[in-house]
Formats: C-alpha cells, structure tokens, sequence
C-alpha cells in the first residue's frame, strides 16, 4: 500500500493500529477466508462502525466546581435489530475501544443468535472518584446526551464494567421522563423493581461456567477436582468463581486491580465475595497467601477465566499459561498474537462472544419480557439460558472440528455469516 494510500484511511481503519479495535480487525481478516463469496463482499461492513457518537458530559461536583467528561455511544451494526451493548465507566476508555467493543457485540450476539445488532457506551471516569450524587448527575446528562440515539427499539445500553443495576435505572428514569413516559425497555440490567429480569445480575458468570462445562466435556476434562484461575473478581468472575467451587472446582488463584491471591487448597469464594464488596478489592483476604502480579499467569489449572479488561493475555505472557481451558469472561482479554501462543501449547481457548454471551441472553429475556409485561420465573430463565448457551456451543464447535479452526475463528464465521446475510439480504438504501 502507498504512503498515499495509507494517509487515505483514518487511523482507527488500520489493522496496525494498536489496541482493542486492532484486535477485532485482525480477527475479522482471519475469519474473511471462510466466508461465502457473496458474503465476503460486504466484509467492510464489519470494518467500520454504522454510527459513533461522541458527547461531552459536564456535572457540577459537590464540590460547587463544573467539571467535564468526555463519553461515547458507538452502534456498530444494526442489519440484525437494534443496538446493544453495554455502558462501561472506566478512567482508561476511548473512542477506538469501545468501537471494539460495540463490533464484539455485534458478533456475540450474532453468535448466540439474539435478535440484537451491536452497541457499546463508554465515559471516560474513574467512578471510584465520584460521591454517589456525581455518579448520578454524570449517568442522566451522559444518558440525555445520548438520547437521541438509543430507545426500546434502536439501541438498548446495559450494565458493563463499574455501572450497574442503579446506573441503569438511572438512565431508564432520564430516558423515560425526557420522553414523558415510563420505557422500562430502553436499558436492560435493570433492579427488578423496574422491569429488570430474575437471574440478570449473575447470567453472564452463570453463562462462562455453562460454557465452561461444555468445552471441558469435549476435551474430557472433569470440574469436580479442577484447579481454577479467576482474573478480575466483580460480577463476571466472582459468579463464575462461585458456581465452579459450588460443584466441586478449586479456585486457587484470583487477580484483581488490587493484588493477586492464592490458596492450592482453594480460595472460599463466598467469603472472598464478601471481602471484596466491603474491602474493593482481593487484596488482604485472610488465609490466602499475597504473590507477585506476574506469577498469575504460570499457576498450573485446568481453567483460567479473564474477567476483567481487554489485552491482558497478550504476547508477554501467553508462553507463561500453565492451564487446559481459557474461558473469557472479559470481552476481548487474548490478543492475536497470544491466541496463536496458546493455540501453539494446545491450550483450548473459548472466546469472549461465546464464553460471556450470558448477560447479553439475558438482557434479551428481559426486554421481551418488558414489551409484554410479563415476566418469568428464575428457573424458566435460567433454564433458557443454558439452552441457547449449550445450543450455540455445539454449533460453533462443530464448525471448529469441520474446518479445523480455533474456536474464536469458528464462532467468527457463525456469526459474520449471520451479519452479512441480513446485511445482503437488506441490500443498501438509499
Ligand atoms: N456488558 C455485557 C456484555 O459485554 C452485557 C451487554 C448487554 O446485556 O447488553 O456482553
């Protein structure tokens, strides 16, 4: 390509460019190959957002002063139904990373087979720093701001790292009483007082242990017994943490933002739960030993889950994993470069659009259930979810054996052929 050529394409287009997005746009030039000719046409489709819309976001602080925020709402594709995709409060986000994240969105939910394009929302904040009242006043003027792009049927936000079921019903009360009427189904992850689901808060962990189970029955691996390293340890990795040691699994490791613990007997999770949500953090947790950051990653397991931030398996650290299964409860946690490491060493990997397609499941349950009023029991729920998590899997995995690719490729290939039929199926207007 000519210097001139490259000049032509804004920098966030270019597979070079370092991060998320250049991750994502590495994974779908590896999947393009496998896809049908009449499809690889519209490939560019998933190379570029529909729509990112950026906003600034001033708050008066307690304090009397005005400060600004800056946030963002980005609809990557809609050719399968709205938007959707969670809201993330994070000192570290940018545009190009929640572009990655709304494009993971759409083929995650295009891998599971949910009615749903994809959507994600960031503002760049470290909630840590705000007083309750901030984090108010920041959630309603981002949600304002954005207002003019998200709804019940266009772009649906939910809970993502550092919001919750508060920040949601935050949003759905901005929403609805800038509209002059109650939209309980323009957020899901709601608190079920507002129309939010039975099973939401824990789906997505629920969803990474189901998935889990599944990988592991097929390279006959057993959970009774297993060893188990958990990297972040909120509402993705203390669920999934939780359900493993419930039947039978050892968690043995868990890093977080404030340290890494051990304990080859296995960590309690229940009490670490409770450690976390009045300390913040892993750091301290009695009975478990303190160990350098860097020695996480070579604990021998069956499993590791990444449930925190994107790129943390990457290629300073991938040689180090000592594990059978990576199960990734964050969106986008394995670089490239890293998935061809583990896949080298044999380790088996289950993507991020799969492995966490939990909390998206449910969200789904829970808007349907919004639009008929109508709502449905913990079991009815929770037994739907393994279903579509099971069904998903084995379709994704026969398609990994057919084609003799990883099962991120695979999971690719399912849901980018589901995009780019509708996306063909459509045709362009105007
Ligand atoms: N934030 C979650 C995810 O990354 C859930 C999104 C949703 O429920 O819309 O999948």
């Amino acid at each position: 390509m000519s210097t001139e050529q490259q000049h032509a394409i804004p920098s966030y287009l270019n597979a070079d460019h370092l991060g998320p997005w250049g991750t994502y746009l590495q994974q779908i030039d590896r999947v393009a190959p496998y896809l049908d000719a009449h499809l690889q046409r519209w490939i560019e489709t998933l190379k570029r957002p529909k729509r990112a819309l950026i906003v600034d976001v001033p708050i008066h602080l307690d304090n009397g002063t005005v400060k600004h925020f800056e946030g963002y709402r980005v609809q990557h594709n809609t050719s399968r139904g709205p938007g959707k995709g969670g809201l993330r409060y994070h000192q570290d986000v940018t545009l190009s990373e929640v572009m990655a994240l709304a494009a993971w969105m759409s083929i995650k939910n295009a891998a599971v087979n949910v009615p749903y394009g994809g959507a994600k929302g960031g503002v760049r904040v470290d909630p840590r720093q705000l007083s309750l009242s901030e984090l108010e006043r920041m959630t309603r003027r981002y949600t304002s701001e954005i207002n003019v792009i998200i709804g019940p049927n266009s772009d649906i936000p939910a809970p993502d790292v550092n919001t919750n079921e508060q920040v949601m019903a935050w949003m759905m009360d901005t929403y609805s009483m800038n509209l002059g009427h109650s939209a309980t189904g323009v957020v899901t992850g709601k608190p079920i007082s507002l129309g939010g689901s039975l099973g939401r808060r824990e789906a997505t962990g629920r969803g990474v242990y189901v998935i889990a189970c599944e990988a592991a029955r097929q390279i006959n691996v057993e959970i009774e017994g297993a060893r188990i390293a958990v990297q972040g340890f909120g509402n993705v990795g203390g669920t999934a943490a939780r359900l493993f040691a419930e039947n039978g699994a050892k968690v043995v490791t868990v890093q977080d933002h404030t340290g890494t613990i051990m304990s080859l007997g296995g960590l309690d999770t229940v009490a670490l739960t409770k450690h976390v949500a009045e300390t913040g953090g892993v750091a301290g947790f009695p009975g478990a030993e303190k160990i350098p950051d860097a020695d996480f990653w070579a604990i021998e397991t069956e499993f590791l889950i990444p449930a925190a931030l994107e790129g943390q398996i990457n290629e300073h650290n991938a040689s180090k994993i000592r594990t059978r299964i990576v199960v990734e409860g964050a969106n986008g946690p394995t670089t490239p470069e890293a998935d061809d490491l583990l896949r080298e060493h044999n380790i088996l990997v289950i993507p991020d659009v799969i492995a966490n397609a939990g909390g998206v499941t449910v969200s789904y349950f829970e808007w349907v259930q919004d639009f008929s009023s109508f709502f449905w029991t913990e079991e009815e729920i929770n037994q739907r979810l393994d279903r579509v998590m099971r069904e998903a899997f084995a379709g994704i995995w026969l398609v990994a054996q057919e084609k003799n690719v990883s099962v991120r490729t695979a999971a690719f290939i399912v849901a980018c052929t589901r995009i780019l039929t509708a996306r063909d199926v459509r045709g362009l207007y105007p």
